[in-house]
């Protein structure tokens, strides 16, 4: 039987794949991948028709065949399936460098470039100029001495991102925390409280057992009535992989840290930048450093007086002047108090089955679409749909499966996964299809799930990604959808998407009762309107320090020690803390953003994202939420536009100018 993997289909045969078609599809692919690209380069004369649609057309090729792979690995993972996925990631990461570091292929796209630049469309050219930024910045073009040094800097640091991780994991399973005495557990959630009962139990111990994952920490310090209990929670949450705290010195990043940072910004010399910020910067929306810097000054200017109101007003409520683990608790107490809701109380008004049809309808009114459930495609649970978009015109434009409740075996959070990028080259036309999954609490027997509103938020944020992804017109795969789009601004069509469900003439469309039929009261939702802008200063403020910190850490001069790392932690506090935290906090030393993942000088790219997306609303707002000539002009500059433009650019041909940050201080109540 052939590999279902390497079939050609429009959809992959999710009832045919197992885990061992994984490694054989994924070594077929890159061997096929090898042989096409020596053959490509060993022809004389290269040429865009030639060359860079060949090499576009497979690595769209191999993006096709792993995609399915990733994915079943994320929501029907097995021990067989998480092994083949394994056995698959160093073979394409081993292909990537290697992509990454071929000069000759690097040579020919420049050639290509001033050889043809004048005579290609805009598209082709952004085609092109990407491609010669990755290999500018994989330092393929370098003389042979910085060249192998970048090489070794990479791997290093490759090392040191995993090492870092490593030591924020292993802290954090390190620590844990025995009650035996019930009354220390007043105010938690009894879900949280049975599962410390249970945890004990398997562990052959009395009382309730806690360990230190996120929602339990985050249980612990908003609702523990002990204050000593939160301050324990607290102080081994900010310590972890530290000098302070319980574990103090086992798993210390601080030496990593300072290390990762030193090692960065070498990097960032060799290839011809200042500093690792201004490195980060070269694939971002935002251009300077000094922009993004004056972006979170602004922001600052803002933000930072209403987080100091809202603490004074929240000592006052408590009678006392608050500890940092003090604050989430009496938030909770004064939200409460104030707004009297609770997620609970709203599920029923938001059957799952009815937010769809809501949000399709939506999506229709804005962009002309129709989407349709799909009947008889093959998928890997029972429980997923198929849809098919429609555009007026009645041609197919994509489709997207849905997953969105949680199960066993099944990654938590919720995202959107390409299944194949849209693709319109000479050797044929392939339309996108994604992956919108999301973990919703499953249903009762013979009842729909019912969602909470934030639940909602999170289908039309994930919604908003999958539109980006579906909706684009662009042909050249490395240019379409989210790809090629710089990370600052990814989240803007997600986030804009998220405004719908906070709008009082849209809520109605997605909310029915789920035994009466009826829409969600006026009262109820004025009740939830309310809730959005609380301690919204607060949380901006939280934001903005980690972003000027990160940011400021990686531009120059760059700390080298412990001492340095400090002192720039110390200047975000005093230009923009709020919540005063105490001496042992090192909530630096576990944050894998910056120091493990791809959010390095970018952590500004959250409040980024979100001042484009309020800014991006507030046009919608003042023609209409659904207004169609706002919708098609946002639909034709921006979204359908993938990474083929300039993103400032296109946000400026839609909204007639730059950004303001106007529009999200009047969504957050800070500005009137
Ligand atoms: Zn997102």
């Amino acid at each position: 039987m052939p590999n279902p993997l390497l079939a050609t289909a429009d959809l992959p045969d999710y009832a045919a794949i197992r885990p061992e078609h994984a490694e054989p599809a994924v070594r077929a692919q890159l061997a096929a991948n090898r042989q096409r690209l020596a053959e490509l380069l060993g022809r004389p004369e290269p040429s865009f028709a030639t060359l860079v649609e060949p090499f576009e057309e497979m690595q769209h090729r191999l993006n096709t065949v792993f995609a399915p792979v990733s994915h079943l690995n994320a929501v029907v993972n097995s021990e067989e399936l998480r092994s083949a996925y394994n056995a698959c990631l160093p073979l394409l990461a081993e292909y990537q460098t290697e992509v990454g570091q071929n000069a000759a292929l690097a040579a020919a796209f420049a050639t290509i470039q001033a050889r043809e630049g004048a005579r290609l469309t805009a598209a082709q050219r952004q085609v092109l100029d990407l491609a010669l930024r990755e290999f500018r910045l994989a330092g393929v073009r370098l003389p042979d001495a910085p060249k192998a040094r970048f090489k070794a800097l990479m791997q290093d640091l490759s090392r040191l991102h995993s090492k870092f991780e490593e030591h924020v994991l292993d802290a954090t399973q390190a620590w844990s925390r025995e009650v035996g005495d019930e009354s220390l557990l007043a105010g938690l959630p009894p879900h949280v409280v049975e599962r410390a009962a249970r945890t004990a139990g398997e562990r052959g111990r009395s009382g309730w057992f806690f360990t230190l994952d996120q929602p339990t920490y985050v249980a612990v310090v908003t609702h523990a009535d002990s204050a000593e209990l939160r301050r324990d929670f607290y102080e081994a949450w900010v310590t972890r992989a530290s000098d302070q705290g319980p574990l103090a010195g086992r798993y210390d990043n601080g030496a990593v840290i300072a290390e990762i940072l030193r090692l960065r910004h070498e990097a960032a010399l060799i290839l011809g930048f200042r500093d690792f910020a201004e490195l980060s910067l070269a694939t971002k929306m935002a251009s300077t450093v000094e922009e993004v810097m004056g972006f979170l000054e602004e922001l600052a200017r803002h933000y930072v007086p209403a987080a100091r109101r809202e603490l004074a007003e929240l000592e006052a409520f408590a009678g006392r002047s608050l500890a940092a683990w003090d604050v989430p608790y009496y938030a909770e107490k004064l939200r409460q108090q104030r707004h009297a809701i609770s997620e609970q109380e709203l599920r029923p008004w938001f059957p799952l089955p009815r937010v769809l049809e809501g949000l399709f309808e939506i999506a229709g009114r804005l962009y002309g679409i129709t989407i349709r459930e799909r009947p008889g495609v093959a998928v890997w649970h029972a429980d997923v749909r198929y849809y098919e978009i429609r555009a007026r015109s009645g041609e197919l434009v994509g489709g997207f499966y849905g997953d969105f409740c949680a199960r066993e075996h099944k990654r938590g959070g919720a995202w959107m996964g390409e299944v194949t990028v849209r693709k319109c080259l000479a050797s044929g036309t392939v339309l996108p299809v994604a992956n919108l999954v999301c973990n919703f609490a499953p249903p009762a027997a013979g009842q729909p799930a019912l969602l909470t509103h934030s639940d909602v938020v999170t289908l039309f944020h994930e919604f908003g990604h999958t539109l980006h992804h579906l909706l684009t017109r662009i042909d050249y795969p490395s240019i379409a959808g989210i790809n090629g789009v710089p990370w600052d601004a990814v989240e803007l069509p997600s986030q804009l998407m998220e405004h719908w469900a906070w709008r009082p003439e849209v809520l109605p469309l997605v909310s029915a009762h789920v035994a009466s039929g009826a829409p969600l009261p006026a009262e109820l939702l004025g009740r939830l309107l309310a809730t959005r802008t609380f301690h919204a200063g607060l949380a901006a403020a939280r934001q903005l320090e980690y972003a000027l910190f990160d940011f400021r850490l990686h531009a120059r001069p760059v700390p080298a020690d412990a001492a340095a790392l400090a002192e720039v932690i110390a200047q975000a506090r005093a230009a923009v803390g709020v919540v005063r935290p105490p001496p042992f906090n090192r909530f630096a030393h576990s944050f894998t953003h910056v120091f493990a993942g791809a959010y390095a000088a970018g952590y500004y790219s959250y409040k980024w994202a979100e001042v484009l997306a309020a800014d991006a609303f507030a046009a919608f707002a003042e023609a209409g939420v659904f207004d169609a000539p706002t919708a098609a002009r946002f639909l034709g500059e921006l979204l359908s536009q993938g990474g083929s433009r300039d993103l400032m650019e296109a946000f400026i041909a839609f909204r007639g100018r730059r950004p303001e940050v106007r529009p999200l201080l009047v969504q957050d109540g800070i500005a009137a």
